[in-house]
């Protein structure tokens, strides 16, 4: 023994065959949703300037003050690990000018990947975890929100989750924003020395910080503080009437919580939550899909002053979400034919024909190990295909087998010539 470590980084994981099929029909369902939807896929890098997302502004979430991985790397460039997607999305868009007369508008995209946040690692929440997002880029209309919306809620529907709660808020614009961190302080300063400290010091560059405390104290203070709703412009408070107005009419459910904030300093107007109270979260409401409109974000990171609005859904919690509340979810098959063989002869004709049939669309595998029949049937059944068949010196000479589907007694009598040709018509 050494005393040297190899082993995984606290927080991380390794998604193994088995795993891996379940994360691949998710990502599918959602490419397919998102498509419907009129959103493509973008790729960022998954390191950027650590000014991508802390920007000139100093963004106070714990997010980018607490949880980031950031470092200098052997330039002296200050680097980060992206915590999220929107921030890098954002300076893609600006960076390529996706924004130009050329491009559609809004301009529609989405993202799966890595993300990485410092955090105290348990069930659900990793150092290393996943997110599969949406951001429509060029885009103020109260229409755009209620579509980022409904598209959220396709995609859970599609997963074959229903059962879930959508919360509503909106942050208004900057006006807005100020009247009401003027009315937040203005409540919050008598009660300034019971805040924690990381309260303290966010209370005056942003009092909605606050808001989001997990600190206990905090939050009893905050339990009586004004509501967002009373300092409305006229224009946020129009916007988000038209926002409930639309959700009304696509029939969308949705609470109104006038508390939430959300984790980044970038939202503006509408954001939303969906949560689920699935048994697997263990008791009460978590969420699973975060995400709002950050007007402001593409001109601090150097674009034209425009809207965008996107969401984001941890991948590692929804499925957790999904494996419970849709057991048949997790793919139950393997190949589509197994080869078990008899013999050196019928192991030898089991490789040729393997070789054909993938040519001719199939997925299909064999037997590699020299065992007795008996154990190469068993490895069959346990690799879950669809059919299987056993090959030995008898099935040679007569240049026919038997395929048998797996979870029915059903066999057919198939002539391999036949099979390699067009194996797809005799797999159902
Ligand atoms: P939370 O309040 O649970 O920490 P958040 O506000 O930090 O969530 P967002 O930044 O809105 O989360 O990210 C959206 C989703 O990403 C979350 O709902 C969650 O499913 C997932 N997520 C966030 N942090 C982690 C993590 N450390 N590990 C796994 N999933 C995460
Ligand atoms: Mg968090």
């Amino acid at each position: 023994m050494t005393d040297v470590n190899y082993q995984r980084l606290k927080g991380t994981v390794d998604i193994l065959p088995g795993e891996i099929e379940v994360w691949q029909k998710v990502e599918k369902i959602a490419r397919d949703t998102f498509n419907q939807f009129g959103y493509r896929g973008i790729r960022t890098p998954i390191f950027e300037n650590y000014n991508v997302f802390a920007r000139n502004v100093g963004d106070t979430s714990d997010i980018v003050e607490k949880q980031m991985y950031d470092f200098d790397d052997r330039g002296g460039r200050r680097l980060a690990l992206r915590p999220e997607g929107t921030a890098g999305t954002v300076r893609a868009y600006v960076e390529n000018k996706l924004f130009g007369p050329e491009y559609p508008k809004p301009y529609k995209v989405y993202y799966m990947g890595p993300m990485f946040r410092y955090e105290r690692p348990q069930s659900g929440r990793q150092r290393q975890f996943t997110q599969i997002g949406c951001e429509a880029l060029n885009s103020e209309s109260p229409q755009i929100d209620v579509e980022v919306i409904s598209e959220a809620l396709q995609f859970f529907k599609q997963l074959g989750i229903n059962d879930l709660k959508l919360t509503v808020n909106t942050l208004g614009d900057k006006e807005t924003r100020d009247a009401y961190h003027k009315a937040l302080i203005d409540y919050l300063k008598p009660y300034y020395d019971q805040l924690s400290d990381d309260s303290k010091e966010r209370m005056y560059k942003n009092p909605l910080r606050v808001l989001d405390s997990k600190d206990e104290t905090d939050q009893k203070i905050v339990a009586n503080a004004p509501s967002i709703l009373d300092s409305l412009s006229d224009y946020s408070a129009k916007y988000f009437e038209e926002v409930k107005k639309l959700l009304d009419k696509l029939n969308i459910k949705y609470e109104i919580d006038s508390d939430m904030v959300r984790g980044l300093d970038y939202y503006t107007q509408t954001i939303f939550e969906i949560m689920s109270d699935s048994d697997v979260f263990g008791g009460g409401y978590v969420t699973v899909c975060g995400g709002g409109r950050y007007n402001g974000l593409i001109s601090q990171l150097g674009g034209p002053d425009e809207g965008g609005i996107g969401y984001g859904i941890g991948v590692e919690r929804l499925l957790l979400l999904v494996q419970k509340e849709n057991p048949d979810f997790t793919p139950k098959y393997g190949p589509d034919v197994f080869f078990a063989s008899a013999d050196d002869e019928g192991d030898e004709l089991a490789f040729e024909v393997l070789d054909k049939i993938r040519k001719n669309g199939v997925s299909a595998d064999k037997n590699y190990q020299d065992v007795k029949v008996g154990s190469q049937i068993k490895e069959a059944i346990r690799r879950k295909p669809r059919y299987y068949a056993v090959i030995g010196k008898k099935e040679v000479e007569e240049g026919k087998f038997e395929l048998s589907k797996v979870d029915s007694d059903q066999t057919q009598t198939v002539s391999v010539k036949e099979f390699e040709d067009n194996p797809t018509k005799f797999l159902s």
